[in-house]
């Protein structure tokens, strides 16, 4: 473990044994780079048994550091999971059961990929007791899914969605992207019509993001591909938050619609504040105010070496963050509460200016405020990133 993590165990124990933990493991290998691809994942499957070595060790060191935490919400993203053999992933949820108390389980989520799965493959992570799949799927579409690099085609998302309900996995999720080069308003309203009909419980949309260089920017930059319009883009989401209550998948986050009582658990903690663990290569965790990211440099972590980033949040930053992550939900933020905890952090001056700012946004409801419940409007939905600086 890194001496600098080390050195603050005797406070992030507490934290880790104050509420169940969420646990995520990072698999950082995919059969090919999309274009569009900022995420920590190589290639490279030849660093593949060094790096669940290294996931296994880990898991062992921390369950044993933190005192065998419970945990309640499970998550393997990636990278592409599913690219990880049987036994592979056999090993690795054992090794998560040997360190943790898992008795709290009460989801355990995986992602995979259209193109890399097989019916006997998620029977198996099925029996392992994974119990909810999280496809990326992205558009319908084989030349916007070409466009964007994927290796998948619309119909092999459809198969692997229904392999997945044939395997047992009665909670499916779906992501969606909005905004590739070429991208029609209708056709991603036709596509989240069609995943909506497959029975799926959880669908999330993403705006493409290319802020970071990419094949795609460059193809951008070039001039050889337009993006949408702003105004484009936002006709997009505003149809969507009409059209997928009327499928049954309602919004609870800004990104995310999901049938009632199917929100994704293991997401919504991060929204919350709660507690998580993350391990792997670019990995977050949050324990009491210590944050901090694994390196992102894979060859490094699975040698075990690599710089780990920390950072304690002094008290204005994580109340802060209380409405910066809150008022992504749907449901908002309990504004009486928030008053409470800033009145017993002597912060209730920054808390007064918050709210001042909140209520004058409430004159064109891009901002609503019931009683001491506040959220965004669907119009702040769509503005939220500029809203959200009131607390950076
Ligand atoms: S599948 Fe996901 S993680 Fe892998 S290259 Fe594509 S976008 Fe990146």
């Amino acid at each position: 473990m890194n001496p600098e993590l080390q050195s603050r165990l005797p406070l992030l124990r507490p934290a880790a044994q104050s509420d169940p933990l969420g646990l995520y493991l990072h698999i950082p290998f995919c059969l090919d780079r999309c274009t569009y691809c900022s995420f920590t994942t190589t290639r490279d499957r030849s660093l593949q048994p060094d790096t669940l070595a290294r996931l296994i060790d880990d898991l062992a060191a921390w369950g044993a550091a933190l005192d065998r935490p419970a945990v309640d919400t499970l998550y393997l993203g990636g990278g592409t999971p599913s690219l990880l053999a049987p036994d592979e992933l056999a090993a690795l949820t054992a090794a998560v059961r040997a360190a943790f108390d898992m008795a709290p389980l009460v989801e355990a989520t995986l992602e995979a990929n259209p193109g890399t799965v097989d019916l006997a493959w998620l029977q198996d992570a099925r029996r392992l007791g994974w119990d909810r799949i999280s496809l990326g799927v992205q558009a319908l579409d084989d030349t916007l899914l070409s466009r964007l690099g994927r290796i998948h085609g619309a119909s092999q998302a459809l198969e692997s969605l229904d392999l997945a309900r044939r395997a047992g996995f009665q909670r499916r999720s779906a992501d969606l992207m909005v905004g590739i080069p070429g991208q029609s308003l209708s056709k991603v309203v036709e596509d989240a019509r069609t995943l909506a009909a497959t029975g799926l419980e959880h669908l999330s949309i993403y705006l493409l993001d290319l802020d970071k260089a990419c094949p795609l920017r460059g193809e951008i930059d070039a001039g050889r591909l337009t993006l949408p319009t702003e105004d484009e883009v936002a006709d997009v989401f505003e149809s969507l938050q009409v059209e997928l209550p009327r499928l049954g998948l309602e919004p609870y986050e800004i990104s995310n619609y999901a049938h009632s009582g199917a929100e994704s658990i293991h997401n919504t903690r991060y929204w919350e504040r709660r507690p998580y663990l993350g391990l792997g290569p670019g990995a977050a965790s949050q324990l009491g105010d210590f944050r901090w990211t694994e390196s992102g440099n894979i060859a490094l972590w699975a040698a075990g070496r690599g710089e780990v980033d920390l950072q304690e949040l002094n008290a204005a930053e994580a109340l802060a963050e209380i409405p910066l992550l809150g008022l992504r939900m749907h449901r908002g933020v309990d504004w009486a509460a928030l008053r409470d905890r800033a009145d017993t952090l002597d912060l209730r001056p920054t808390c007064d200016a918050w709210e001042r700012q909140l209520r004058a946004l409430a004159k064109n409801d891009l901002v609503l405020w019931e009683a001491d419940q506040v959220r965004l409007g669907s119009r702040g939905m769509l503005m939220s990133n500029s809203i959200l600086q009131i607390f950076i």
